[in-house]
């Protein structure tokens, strides 16, 4: 079956067997196109929330089904792709982040929501991407263990003197490749327009945009830009800009860096497979752990993220 044949079997069997299926904006555009919903890995699994199906089909990597199955217990929950992780989710330990708090009992832990439930398990409070400044600027403590990105938690730590920042070693593999260099390329082939980052860029780089912040943030940015926009984050937002909004100019950041490759790993016959049944895997949490990881995501609301 080519692309559109796949496609249309999905939209038929979705229907019949009643799976939502949910896309990160860093699918390919054939994904994209049969999702339901689609968005950065906390709207997904706050969308799933609010929808009756009874299964969910998660393309994107395995951090991003575990959080659905946190919010949505009741649902049974498949991964595509089994082997689509995201290395910086995994870059830390639980055990490490334990040793920190028995040796450093004042400080709180703050973790990006690119982490496994394990890690979410052991962390006081969620951040996404957009909410980290607001979130821990609103935490009583002082103190605060920022994990896993070096680059977000940098980019926080500088919006916020006030606290006492710790970072740790983490980083996302391909936003961190992004140099200055790279930027003043972009920067000298496309002088007319502005250029929007991910934090989870290198902190050198952030001197250079218009704008920073979250995928969704990027994506009204440069909608709302009467000048073209150069997208610095992963491909796939770019590639779903210039497909649905012909009438606007974006440019791709450093191109060849710019992709993830376990977003990659999911494509429209593995979707279509998991989604007859045929592949994937089932996402199961240890009730006693779910239920702590939760926890943080609570928080995470309780401070308004
Ligand atoms: S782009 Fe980076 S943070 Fe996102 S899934 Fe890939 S490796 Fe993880």
């Amino acid at each position: 079956m080519d692309i559109i044949e796949l496609q249309e079997k999905i939209r038929e069997e979705k229907e019949k067997n009643g799976t939502l299926i949910l896309a990160h904006t860093y699918q390919s555009p054939e994904i994209i196109d049969i999702a339901d919903v689609t968005g950065d890995s906390y709207a997904l699994a706050k969308a799933a929330t609010k929808y009756q199906n009874k299964r969910v089909l998660l393309c994107g990597v395995r951090f991003m089904a575990e959080t659905v199955k946190i919010l949505s217990p009741e649902k049974e929950v498949v991964l595509p792709e089994p082997e689509a992780t995201c290395p910086m989710a995994e870059q830390i330990s639980p055990e490490r982040v334990r040793k920190f708090k028995i040796e450093n009992p004042d400080f709180s832990v703050v973790a990006y929501i690119n982490t496994t439930a394990a890690l979410k398990a052991e962390c006081d409070v969620c951040v996404t991407s957009s909410s980290a400044i607001k979130i821990v600027s609103a935490m009583e403590s002082k103190n605060i263990l920022f994990i896993p990105d070096k680059n977000l938690g940098s980019f926080v730590k500088e919006k916020l003197p006030e606290k006492n920042i710790v970072l740790w070693d983490g980083y996302c593999p391909v936003h961190n490749q992004i140099t200055a260099d790279d930027v003043k390329k972009a920067k000298s082939e496309y002088p007319d327009a502005l250029l929007a980052v991910h934090p989870e860029c290198p902190k050198e780089v952030l001197p250079f945009a218009d704008y920073i912040g979250a995928t969704s943030g990027i994506i009204d940015f440069a909608l709302n830009s009467d000048k073209p926009v150069i997208i610095g984050t992963e491909g796939g937002v770019y590639d779903s800009l210039i497909l649905k909004h012909k009438d606007k100019k974006f440019y791709q950041l450093a191109k060849q860096k710019l992709i993830c490759e376990d977003m990659k790993k999911t494509d429209i016959q593995k979707v279509y497979n998991a989604l007859v049944g045929k592949g994937g895997e089932n996402i199961q949490l240890d009730e006693t752990l779910r239920l702590k990881a939760k926890v943080s995501l609570d928080n995470m609301l309780k401070y308004g993220g």
